[in-house]
């Protein structure tokens, strides 16, 4: 059992990873679909605002109408197309939100200690929130019968309300709560890099004790969640997260056989 993470960043190459997923059993998917919702919100004027936590976090600001278009994206267009592209593939998929069902479920933060202009600041009205429940009933019927589970944000609070939550981080929680062995997260950069400008300079393997000191010293915005994510998924007992570039071919199979950076 793996849980497997594709970005939704410029350049994946989707036709390619769903080529290469269809020959694997006994996963789930999880995505992503930042670019998309970048250029979706921006068509319909209502760019996507990004702020950075006390912590140096960076994550997106979730009014309502962001939250709407951001289902739109993820669960509609993102999901649609990877649930499309695995059925023609001859995989039995069903894409859901962790809206669905309450597959995600946890608790929407009060409020966003930020910075900006290098003063602090509280902001609220934000619907986004941490998972702190994979609720895996419904995910454990649809293996066991057969289904692909293509699962996306937003989470559900514990009062019923959508919340925004990281994907990298979601899908951590997934793996733990179904006790996968590798959580395997793809993006468009082919795993962590000393220099993230330079593709060349992949670091091929950490340990769970490296992860923080990395977070501060080579991770770069969306990146840091990533670590995190791995650093979650292993202290839930998943025994590996791979880090890997979904550019080209094969990207599964070639990260699955080390060529990115392998948490452990
Ligand atoms: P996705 O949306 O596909 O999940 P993101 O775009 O959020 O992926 O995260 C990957 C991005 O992180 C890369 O495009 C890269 O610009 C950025 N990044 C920052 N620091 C690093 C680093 N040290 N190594 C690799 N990528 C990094």
């Amino acid at each position: 059992m793996f849980v497997v993470k594709i970005g939704g960043s410029k350049g994946i190459d989707y036709d390619a990873f769903v080529r290469d997923l269809a020959q694997y059993r006994d996963y789930v998917l999880v995505h992503g679909g930042s670019s998309q919702l970048e250029e979706i919100a921006t068509k319909l004027g209502k760019p996507p605002v990004f702020v950075t936590s006390v912590s140096g976090f960076t994550s997106r600001y979730t009014d309502r109408e962001t939250l709407e278009i951001f289902n739109m994206v993820y669960a509609g267009k993102m999901n649609k197309m990877l649930v499309e592209k695995l059925q023609h593939a001859g995989v039995n998929a069903i894409g859901l939100s962790g809206l669905d069902g309450r597959i995600l479920e946890g608790r929407q933060k009060e409020a966003l200690k930020i910075i900006e202009n290098g003063r602090k600041k509280i902001l609220r009205g934000d619907l986004s929130g941490i998972i702190e429940r994979v609720n895996t009933q419904l995910l454990k019927l649809l293996l066991d019968h057969g289904y692909t589970p293509v699962l996306t944000p937003p989470a559900i609070s514990y009062e019923g309300v959508a919340i925004n939550v990281d994907g990298d981080r979601c899908a951590a929680q997934i793996a733990v709560a179904l006790k996968a062995e590798r959580l395997v997260i793809l993006s468009n950069v082919p795993g962590l890099l000393r220099d993230p400008q330079d593709p060349q300079s992949v670091i091929e393997r950490v340990t769970r004790d490296q992860i923080e000191a990395f977070i501060e010293t080579y991770a770069r915005g969306s990146m840091k969640k990533k670590l995190l994510a791995a650093q979650e998924a292993l202290d839930g007992g998943v025994k590996e997260v791979l880090l890997g570039g979904a550019r080209g071919e094969a990207p599964l199979t070639k990260t699955l056989q080390g060529m990115g950076t392998r948490i452990c």
